[in-house]
């Protein structure tokens, strides 16, 4: 039988759906692709589609995932871009070999070039982690509110007000937490209902 592994949170930017398979930096890290066939089903279903993945390669993708959210993390507090993950970034982008094709249909795809898709998949990736730090997309990078996650995401709200990451999971949490904050203040002897099970477990 398969492991159950945690499922993806997917994004409509692929550079920050991508640093999204680490969540919780700050908390309770969940790691998303926690071997090489996870990266492969990663790649799947975000088009980039490779036959394999080793061990190696999976190392190559966390690499860059956490340089692309160190830049992203100081381009959205507008810092100055930690040298080490440019690096990185600019090798992941210049290693592989990737080209855009238009389909019959008028949509883009990427056809990987070789044998070695992995690295062809994160050119990709890095390219477009460039193009969101570089400012060249309508849109404006932000770090997620929630304290545990602090998640540089891709804020393309028309009044750039977006606070969260993912709203179906920091954004009702930070719902939840305001809720049984009010909760508490409530309470005669001021501790949420369930606290004493929760301290046990
Ligand atoms: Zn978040």
């Amino acid at each position: 039988m398969r492991a159950a592994f945690p499922d993806f949170r997917l994004g409509r930017v692929l550079a920050t759906s991508f640093t999204g398979t680490l969540s919780e930096r700050y908390g309770k890290a969940v790691e998303r692709i926690p071997t090489p066939h996870r990266l492969v089903d990663w790649l799947a279903v975000n088009d980039l589609a490779v036959d394999s993945c080793t061990p190696a390669q999976l190392d190559l993708a966390r690499e860059l995932r956490e340089a692309i959210h160190a830049a992203a993390t100081a381009a959205a507090v507008q810092e100055a871009l930690p040298a080490a993950a440019v690096h990185v970034i600019n090798d992941h982008s210049t290693r592989g070999r990737a080209a855009a094709v238009l389909t019959p249909e008028g949509e883009r795809r990427w056809r990987l070039g070789s044998a070695s898709c992995v690295e062809d998949a994160l050119s990709v990736i890095a390219a477009d982690a460039i193009s969101i730090i570089a400012g060249e997309r309508d849109g404006e990078l932000a770090l997620c509110a929630s304290p545990t996650c602090r998640a540089a995401f891709f804020d393309t709200s028309r009044s750039r007000t977006r606070k969260w990451c993912d709203m179906n999971t920091c954004g009702n949490r930070q719902k939840k937490a305001r809720f049984h904050a009010n909760h508490r203040k409530d309470a005669p002897d001021g501790r949420p209902p369930g606290i004493d099970e929760e301290q046990h477990t």
